[in-house]
Parts: C-alpha cells; sequence; structure tokens
C-alpha cells in the first residue's frame, strides 16, 4: 500500500474509504489481493450497471480484440461505430419514438457535458445557462461552473461565470415548484437572469445527494423551457442507462429533451465513453469545430452495442430493475422507519436510491461498517450525508438481499453506539422534538 502513499498524488479519494488493493472483479464482486471478497454497491459511480467484467460484453470484446478490429479511430468511420449507431437507433430511439444525432466526445462525462453546453450557447447565441443547486456535472471549467458543490467548484482556482443557479425541485420544501420562480424570473426583464441558452438538469442529482425530481416538476421544465425558447440538456450520466429502470431517466416524465449527454454505463464496460444526443435541427457544428483524440474508442462501442442488443431489445430486463427497485425502495422505507423517521429519510428512484443519515458523520460511520462487512457503499450530499445504494443493475435477488441485510445491520450498529454517546442530543434533539 506504501506505492500509493509515496506515489500516487493526494487529490485520490475513494481509496481513503475503501482501504485495500482490488484485484479481480466479476458481477456484483469485488477481490482484493487477500482474496477478501466485497459486494459492490458503488458500481464505479454508476459506471458499472451491467457489472464488472459482465460476461456478454466481455465475449464480445474478446471476440473483437482477437480479430485485430481498430481499437482507436478518432472520428473515422469503422464497423464497431456503425454497429452501435445501428443499435442506438432500432433498440434505443425508434421504440420511444426520438430522433436524435449522436456525437462522440472525449471520453468523460465532462466532455459531453461541455460539448453540450458549448452546442447550446452556439445555436442560441447566449451565453447564460441555467443549472440547480446540488447539481453535478463535471469538474473542467465549463461544466464545473454548472456544478453546485463548493468543495469542487473551490478546486477551480478562476471565477466561473456563464451560470444562474435555480432551486432544483424540493429545495425549497414540499409543495413548492421551484419552476414557478424559474419562469417569473425569465418573463421579467428586469429579474437580473439574462435570457439563458439552455437549462441543464439532473433527473435524480447524483453526487447532490440522490435528489429525484418529481415527474410533474420535470414536466413543468420542460414547458418552461418551450415557453421562452430555450433548450432543455438532460445529464443523463449518471441516472440513464437503466439506473432509474429505464433507459432514459426522464421517459417516466414524458418529456423529450433537446439535448442529452450520456457517459458513465452507456459503454456498460467501464470503458470510457461519452455521447451527446441532440435534435437533429441543433446539430450546428461545422467539421472538426469541437474534438478530442479519443472520441473514437472502439472497444466501447463494441461492449455498448452488446449491451443494447442484449439488455435492451425488448422490455425484461427494464421490468426486473423496476422490479428490484421496488424491492430496495421497501427495504429502505422499513430501515427508515424502524430507526426513526426523522433521523432518517428514503431518497431516488428505481435502483439510484439512498438514505439521508441527514447528518454526514453518521451515514459515514454507517458506510465505514458496511466496508468492515464486505459491502462497498459511499456516501453524497453537501455534507456527505446520504449512503447511496447503488448496486449492479444485474445484481441477484440474493446478493441484493444480502447487501441490504448488512447496511440494515451497520445502521442499528452506528445507531446503538449512537445512543450510548453521551451527546447524543447533539445529533438527535431537532429530529426527537418532530417525531
Ligand atoms: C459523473 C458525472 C459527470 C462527470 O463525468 P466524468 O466522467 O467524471 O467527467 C457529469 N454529470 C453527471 C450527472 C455525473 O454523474
Amino acid at each position: 500500500m506504501d506505492i500509493f502513499k509515496s506515489t500516487e498524488s493526494e487529490v485520490r479519494s475513494y481509496c481513503r474509504s475503501f482501504p485495500v488493493v482490488f484485484e479481480r472483479s466479476q458481477g456484483e464482486w469485488l477481490y482484493d489481493d487477500q482474496g477478501n471478497a466485497y459486494l459492490d454497491f458503488l458500481s464505479g459511480a454508476g459506471t458499472l450497471n451491467y457489472g464488472h467484467n459482465n460476461r456478454h460484453l466481455k465475449d464480445a470484446l474478446l471476440k473483437y480484440i482477437g480479430q485485430d478490429g481498430v481499437t482507436h479511430g478518432l472520428d473515422m468511420h469503422t464497423s464497431a461505430k456503425a454497429d452501435f449507431l445501428h443499435a442506438m437507433r432500432s433498440f434505443i430511439f425508434e421504440p420511444r419514438g426520438l430522433n436524435y444525432k449522436i456525437q462522440f466526445t472525449g471520453p468523460t462525462g465532462t466532455n459531453a457535458v461541455e460539448a453540450a453546453m458549448k452546442l447550446a450557447r452556439k445555436v442560441t447565441g447566449r451565453t447564460n445557462i441555467i443549472s440547480f443547486t446540488n447539481g453535478f456535472h463535471g469538474v473542467s471549467l465549463g461544466a464545473l461552473a454548472a456544478t453546485g458543490n463548493s468543495h469542487h467548484r473551490g478546486g477551480a482556482g478562476i471565477d466561473m461565470g456563464g451560470i444562474t443557479r435555480m432551486p432544483f425541485d424540493g429545495y425549497l420544501g414540499e409543495g413548492i415548484d421551484t419552476t414557478q420562480y424559474l419562469d417569473k424570473a425569465l418573463s421579467d426583464a428586469s429579474s437580473g437572469v439574462d435570457k439563458p441558452a439552455a437549462v441543464i438538469v439532473e433527473t435524480v442529482q447524483g453526487e447532490g445527494g440522490v435528489n429525484a425530481a418529481s415527474p410533474e416538476w420535470l414536466r413543468a421544465l420542460a414547458d418552461v423551457c418551450k415557453r421562452h425558447s430555450i433548450l432543455l440538456i438532460v445529464d443523463d450520466i449518471q441516472a440513464g442507462c437503466g439506473r432509474t429502470g429505464k433507459f432514459f431517466s426522464f421517459e417516466d416524465a414524458g418529456i423529450k429533451p433537446d439535448i442529452v449527454t450520456l457517459s458513465k454505463s452507456i459503454s456498460g464496460y467501464g470503458l470510457p465513453m461519452a455521447v451527446v444526443l441532440m435534435r437533429p435541427e441543433l446539430d450546428q457544428w461545422t467539421p472538426g469545430e469541437h474534438n478530442g483524440t479519443f472520441r473514437g474508442n472502439n472497444l466501447a462501442f463494441v461492449t455498448a452495442t452488446a449491451t443494447l442488443a442484449h439488455y435492451w431489445s425488448d422490455d425484461v430486463f427494464a421490468k426486473d430493475v423496476e422490479r428490484k427497485g421496488r424491492l430496495v425502495s421497501n427495504r429502505l422505507d422499513q430501515m427508515a422507519t424502524r430507526h426513526g423517521r426523522g433521523r432518517f429519510d428514503t431518497k431516488g428512484r428505481g435502483m439510484f436510491q439512498g438514505i439521508d443519515c441527514i447528518n454526514g458523520d453518521i451515514a459515514n460511520a454507517i458506510a465505514k461498517r458496511c466496508f468492515t462487512q464486505g459491502v462497498v457503499i459511499e456516501t453524497s450530499g453537501a455534507n456527505d450525508q446520504v449512503l447511496k445504494v447503488f448496486c449492479p443493475l444485474t445484481i441477484s435477488d440474493d446478493n441484493l438481499k444480502k447487501g441490504l441485510d448488512v447496511i440494515e445491520q451497520s445502521m442499528r450498529a452506528v445507531c446503538q453506539a449512537l445512543n450510548k454517546w453521551p451527546q447524543r442530543d447533539e445529533y438527535f434533539v431537532a429530529e426527537d422534538v418532530s417525531a
């Protein structure tokens, strides 16, 4: 372990929460170099929706490598890219009545967000973009400007502009439709909000604490955008590719964004890949105007095509994700009720769920204990207060239950320890009063 401390930058972070050396992985399991097994309830922050080294994807990849398929192709035509484009059309766009053109960007989510924002500004000739409280869109400067988190923003070292922040769904409490404020600000020439090129939004905020926007709010947001001729960008990098139970996280709301970003689980294998989907009229790029050396990761195209062919040619997989999502939400609701509503709350949608522990120390203590019991799980939110339940969508029911059992046991152990702390009132007095 010394090699990491002596030689890897201090910027490393996940490894600090999970201080072992991982060596192998399969499905929902990670194995360290001592042979210990861990259930993966982190899933590469949403990159491994189909599990580690998924057999179907691995077979396609090995076959492609075996026949010396092109690995790096800049943005040249390759058979692997053609197959991916065909698969997106026939398995994703056509059944959903969607018509998008696909831009291949550099391979990270941030690359896709940068391209989407740049395109929206270019097409509309406006500079301002609306993003939301607790939104996360990446850490390069353009995307970081749209990101809420002060820890990440603090790393910029430069003023970031071109963004107006608006309250996300639920930010001002239940029963307040925050799109009304947006609508008002956009209707009033003296609101101080410059007419934006676009609104960028996550339907479920991942890094921001598993905040799920309601379908009604998303529809209202889409209406506001339409009324004011503003482009709607859905950043589906984390919530997309099946995480919420549909391929796109916005399907349940019945909206059709102008621009969509996808990355994390689009290759399905953990291979870097990112795309921007846009209405054909918006495709106003000139050749090479936006580029990137690694836009043609053909290995990722091969596994991406395999995910679409294997999991998205009918609705069997989606239905199963929805069923598992219900299983998770039932269990989390039970846990929150058992250990005290007000101390714990549940959040999220589909297989994108979390337990809000209100207090970041409590959430981190539970996550830490989970790890000692063989479950890798992270926290998210402004104060790390939300335990993020994020296993592969392909997890077996048995292992899903096993992981949830460990979470509940860890929750119980942390609550018992807290109840013995003399200063427990500091943590619980507010909740006790409301309970
Ligand atoms: C992870 C993420 C990004 C950034 O992706 P990177 O690959 O880390 O650059 C952008 N938006 C959302 C919603 C994300 O979850």
